[in-house]
């Protein structure tokens, strides 16, 4: 969904501090990523655009992220990757054109590639590796959430007024892992 209203906010708060009490879930979301990685590797897709994708608005598209990623990848990207002078729009974590975040970006960044040739395999993959996502939600009982990655963001603490120019910051943070 692209607008979380206030009371999904807190219910997603809840699912990821759900997720972060479940500390094998980084290791399960990894293997999921390298399984991922290791198929798109004999794909060879090219980046045509560098990283124009990632400028959501002036792109048209969206990223949208799960429950546990979002928990996995805010644990990993807090302390090394914080955000700054972020207007609010495209991703937070582009930086100089590059993503500041590339060894934890999540599975929908992993698969996306304006590459016309990837619309082979691309669809594919996207439903095999989301549903392997999907399940472990189920299988380690953490509510499953498929957000807007900046509404998924700002219910960690994310959010233009994150940066230093744009007023205080949010209080909330997520139990560490
Ligand atoms: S996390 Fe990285 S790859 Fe994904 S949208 Fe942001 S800058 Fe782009």
């Amino acid at each position: 969904m692209l607008k979380l209203a206030p009371d999904q906010k807190a219910q997603l708060a809840a699912a990821l501090d759900c997720a972060q009490q479940t500390p094998a879930l980084a290791a399960e979301i990894d293997r999921i990523y390298a399984d991922f990685e290791a198929e798109r590797a004999t794909q060879s897709p090219r980046c045509d655009q560098s990283g124009k994708c990632c400028r959501f608005e002036a792109y048209g598209h969206r990223l949208f992220v799960t429950t546990i990623e979002l928990a996995v990848f805010h644990e990993r990207a807090k302390p090394t990757a914080p955000v700054v002078d972020w207007d609010g729009t495209g991703c937070p974590y582009q930086r100089g054109g590059l993503c500041s975040v590339h060894m934890a970006r999540p599975f929908g960044c992993r698969v996306y590639f304006c590459d016309p040739t990837a619309d082979a395999w691309q669809q594919a993959q996207y439903e095999r590796f989301h549903a392997a996502i999907r399940e472990l939600h189920v299988r380690y009982d953490v509510p499953y959430w498929y957000v807007e990655w900046r509404e998924g963001l700002s219910v960690v603490g994310v959010s233009p007024s994150a940066g230093p120019n744009a007023g205080p910051k949010p209080s909330r943070s997520l139990p560490v892992l």
